[in-house]
């Protein structure tokens, strides 16, 4: 909750306010090809934030992100370490499908962008996780830090400040990379625990209350 302009407005309120704004979009060409925008979903009230790259053809169909089969693996690794969706806030780079899953390409990012530099405005987390190359480099790019691959960043913590924000970044691998190799699978559980380990030094690691 805060005071703006005189009025309470939840974070639930403004969040809301953003991801009906996202359902009508037509700032760029992915519009064209999307059955439904996927703003984001979770707990509004969340400090811990969850930034994917864009929907794919489940994601679509439905208007929320991670729910095809890198989501289920999302949601494992979100129950080993004590936490469900339902806690934290999950969103996206881009909020709507690339046609045939492609890549996100630089114009689309940065016409999409705007929304998710507002999520994090209303959200101010305290802990990004990103999930893959495209996210990593995005928020890197805006804590105008170094970023030379996701292999290099993740698993790593970095304290740094985005849009005016004191945060933790903290990179890990797309969950869809475990779906083609063990290897990323086992990286990947043993990021979230490294992420555990962090949620804990920041009393992030329970439900938030505001
Ligand atoms: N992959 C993503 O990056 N985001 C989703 O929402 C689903 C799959
Ligand atoms: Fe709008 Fe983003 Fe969808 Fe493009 S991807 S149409 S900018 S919501």
């Amino acid at each position: 909750m805060r005071l703006r302009d005189g009025f309470i407005l939840s974070n639930k309120h403004l969040l809301d306010a953003v991801a009906a704004e996202v359902v009508v979009c037509v700032k760029c060409d992915l519009c064209k090809g999307r059955k439904k925008a996927v703003p984001g979903v979770g707990n509004p009230e969340s400090r811990v934030l969850f930034i994917g790259e864009a929907p794919g053809q489940s994601e679509d169909l439905k208007g929320e992100p991670f729910v095809g089969a890198a989501g289920k693996f999302l949601n494992t690794l979100l129950s080993e370490i004590g936490f469900s969706r339902a806690d934290v806030f999950i969103t996206n780079v881009v909020k709507c499908r690339p046609p045939r899953n492609r890549d996100p390409r630089p114009d689309e990012i940065e016409t999409c962008t705007p929304y998710l530099n507002r999520q994090i405005g209303i959200i101010q987390p305290k802990l990004i996780v990103t999930l893959g190359n495209h996210s990593t480099a995005y928020v890197l790019s805006k804590a105008q830090l170094p970023f030379h691959s996701i292999t290099q960043a993740r698993g790593k913590v970095y304290e740094t400040t985005i849009l005016g924000l004191k945060v933790a970044v903290f990179p890990t691998f797309h969950p869809a990379a475990a779906l083609y190799s063990v290897r990323y699978e086992k990286q990947l559980e043993e990021d979230f625990q490294r992420m555990k380990e962090e949620l804990l030094k920041r009393g992030l690691a329970s439900l938030p209350t505001s």
